[in-house]
């Protein structure tokens, strides 16, 4: 992402701020940065060390939350695999996937439109496809019970 493309998302940011009362703290504003500015679907992690030497004692507990509430704000998604560790698998055949944004649940489904989608051609990215899974993200029923108490 180039500077200007980030400082609008910054703004966005702000904006979004402003308008739902919430504190735009620097803390915030640095993660966001940070996440817009490293490529490659940063972990909490990398996020922490990118941020370390700009926000003086913040703790990787602080990075994470605050990614989380990104997330929540919308401003940021995460990108499987999800919570950032290997998911295993305990059924090999093809099925498709409920992802909970919030905690990370992942939930099988099957479809039979979702099996039959045509793979595109994969070829000019040098990429060999094994086989394909679709990924509906959302809310969970236990995360959506937490947002309603
Ligand atoms: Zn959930
Ligand atoms: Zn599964």
């Amino acid at each position: 992402m180039d500077q200007q493309a980030i400082q609008q998302r910054l703004e966005e940011f702000q904006q979004l701020c402003r308008e739902r009362g919430l504190p735009i703290t620097v803390q915030r504003r640095t993660i966001l940065e940070a996440v817009l500015s490293l490529e490659n679907h940063p972990t909490a992690d990398q996020v922490h060390e990118a941020v370390a030497d700009r926000v003086t004692g913040i703790s990787r507990t602080t990075v994470y939350r605050t990614l989380e509430t990104l997330v929540r704000l919308g401003l940021i998604t995460k990108a499987c695999h999800p919570g950032g560790t290997i998911r295993y698998d305990r059924r090999p055949e093809l099925h498709h996937h409920l992802i909970c944004l919030y905690c990370d649940e992942v939930a099988d489904i099957s479809d039979e439109r979702f099996d039959a989608l045509p793979i595109p051609d994969t070829s000019g990215n040098g990429f060999r496809v094994c086989d394909h899974r679709v990924q509906l993200r959302g809310v969970c029923k236990k995360c959506q019970a937490k947002e309603e108490g």
